[in-house]
C-alpha cells in the first residue's frame, strides 16, 4: 500500500512538490529498488550538439552560491538541476525541432496550454513539459515546450527517440531551448559525467563536452541593439541603404573568458579604419550575444564594407556589408511579392511558384523610357534583376507582369 501511494504522489505532483517529495518519498524509497542501471538515453532533441544546439548550461553540484558543472566550471547557474539544450534563435526554433523521449518508459505528466515564446525569467517553471518514467525508478523531464506542440498522454508508453514535442520557449524561458532533467524516487541526478562529477554516464552516446571559442552565428541588421528582436533575428541583412540610419554588427559567441578582449573595426570600401568598439568581459560567458552599431555611413561612400571581430589579438571573423544607392519607397506591389535591395542586385521574392513564362519585369525612367536590365530567375519563387552599371541617380518605375496583370513599383537611385 505504501508503495501505491507513493506512486500516485511522483505521478501528479513531482514537479510542483519537490521540496516536499524529498520528505515523502523518503518515508517509502526503501521498499523501491536503485536506479536501474541499464538505462542508457539518447540524444532528447533533433539535430547536431554544436550546430543546431549548444549544451549550455549543466546542473550545479555546488549547494552553496558557487557553480560547479561535471568539470567543476561554471558552465551552469546557481542551482541548476537539469541540462540546458539551447538552439540558435527563435528563428530557428520556428523551424521545428523535435524533443525525444530519452529511454523507453511511460508518460506519466504532460502541460500543453502556455505561453512559448517568452524572453524574460519568470515564475512559470517548466512551462509546457513532460515526465517519462523508465522503468520504475528513473524519470525524465522534458521543459519549455512549444504550445500544443506534445504528442503523448499520460499514460502512453513511449519508445526511446520517440518524437514526443517541440522545443520552445514557454515557462521560466529566455532564449529556446529543451532542459532537460532525471530524477530516481529520490534524487536529481546528472545523466553527464566530467572530471569532477564521475557518478553515472546516462548516454548511449556520450556528448563532446565543449568550452572552445565559437561563433555561433554572426551579422548586421538596421536597428539600436535590441535582445529581444535579436535573438527573433528581425531584418538580418548585409545591404543598407539611404533609408537605413544605424549598421548593428552583431554576433552568438560561446567560450568567452572572463578578461578576453572583444572588439569589432569597421573599414570603409576603400579599406581605411572608420570605427572601432571594445569590451572586456566580465565574466565567462557561453553563449553570447555581442553587439556594436554605427550610424548608416555617408552615402557617397557605398559598397563593400567590413567589420573585423577579435578576441584578443586573434581575428575570428570578418563580415562584410554593402552599402547601395538603390531605395524601394512605394509599395503598391501585392503581397505575394517582396522586393528587397541585395549587393547581387535588386530581389523579388514571390509567395507562390513564379511561371516564368508569364512572368517578367521591366524598367522605366520617369519620363517612360525602358532601361535595359538583367533578369534571372532563382529557383521557382525569386527572381533577381541587375541594374545597369552606369545608371543614374533618379527616379524609376520597376514593373512586375504576371498572369493576374501588371503593377508597378516607385524606386530611386542617389
Ligand atoms: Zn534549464
Amino acid at each position: 500500500m505504501l508503495y501505491k501511494l507513493c506512486e500516485a504522489l511522483l505521478l501528479h505532483e513531482i514537479i510542483s512538490m519537490k521540496k516536499q517529495l524529498l520528505f515523502i518519498l523518503w518515508l517509502c524509497t526503501s521498499a523501491l529498488p536503485l536506479l536501474a542501471q541499464s538505462v542508457k538515453f539518447v540524444k532528447p532533441i533533433e539535430g547536431v550538439a554544436g550546430k543546431d544546439f549548444y549544451l549550455v548550461n549543466y546542473m550545479d553540484h555546488d549547494s552553496t552560491k558557487g557553480l560547479k558543472d561535471i568539470n567543476c566550471i561554471d558552465k551552469t547557474y546557481d542551482g541548476h538541476t537539469g541540462t540546458d539544450m539551447v538552439l540558435r534563435s527563435f528563428l530557428s526554433m520556428d523551424s521545428g525541432y523535435a524533443v525525444y523521449a530519452a529511454a523507453k518508459g511511460k508518460v506519466m505528466v504532460t502541460r500543453d496550454n502556455m505561453y512559448d515564446r517568452n524572453k524574460k525569467t519568470n515564475t512559470n517553471g517548466f512551462g509546457n513539459y513532460i515526465s517519462i518514467n523508465h522503468k520504475d525508478t528513473l524519470y525524465t523531464y522534458y521543459a519549455h515546450l512549444k504550445k500544443g506542440s506534445i504528442l503523448v498522454n499520460p499514460g502512453d508508453s513511449v519508445q526511446a527517440g520517440q518524437k514526443i514535442g517541440l522545443v520552445a520557449c514557454s515557462g521560466n524561458c529566455f532564449h529556446p531551448h529543451l532542459h532537460f532533467e532525471v530524477w530516481t524516487q529520490t534524487q536529481n541526478i546528472d545523466p553527464f559525467v566530467g572530471s569532477c562529477y564521475k557518478k553515472q554516464n546516462l548516454w548511449a552516446t556520450p556528448f563532446k563536452y565543449d568550452t572552445s571559442l565559437k561563433i555561433i552565428e554572426a551579422g548586421f541588421v538596421p536597428y539600436v541593439p535590441n535582445i529581444d528582436t535579436l535573438v527573433e533575428r528581425f531584418d538580418v541583412r548585409d545591404t543598407f541603404s539611404q533609408k537605413d540610419t544605424i549598421v548593428t554588427f552583431w554576433t552568438l559567441l560561446q567560450g568567452l573568458r572572463q578578461g578576453d578582449s572583444t572588439t569589432v573595426y569597421w573599414y570603409t570600401p576603400g579599406n581605411t579604419y572608420w570605427y572601432s568598439y571594445t569590451y572586456v568581459m566580465p565574466n565567462n560567458a557561453w553563449f553570447f550575444y555581442w553587439y556594436s552599431y554605427i550610424n548608416r555611413p555617408p552615402m557617397t561612400m557605398p559598397g563593400k564594407w567590413t567589420a573585423y571581430f577579435y578576441v584578443g589579438k586573434n581575428l575570428v571573423l570578418t563580415k562584410n556589408f554593402y552599402l547601395t544607392k538603390n531605395t524601394m519607397v512605394e509599395d503598391l506591389i501585392p503581397a505575394t511579392y517582396s522586393i528587397s535591395n541585395t549587393h547581387e542586385g535588386v530581389k523579388i521574392q514571390s509567395s507562390e511558384i513564379i511561371n516564368p513564362s508569364s512572368f517578367s519585369t521591366t524598367l522605366f525612367g520617369i519620363e517612360g523610357k525602358a532601361i535595359p536590365i538583367n533578369f534571372s530567375m532563382v529557383g521557382d519563387r525569386e527572381a533577381l534583376i541587375q541594374l545597369p552599371k552606369n545608371i543614374s541617380a533618379g527616379v524609376y518605375m520597376l514593373r512586375l507582369n504576371d498572369a493576374k496583370g501588371s503593377t508597378t513599383k516607385k524606386f530611386i537611385i542617389w
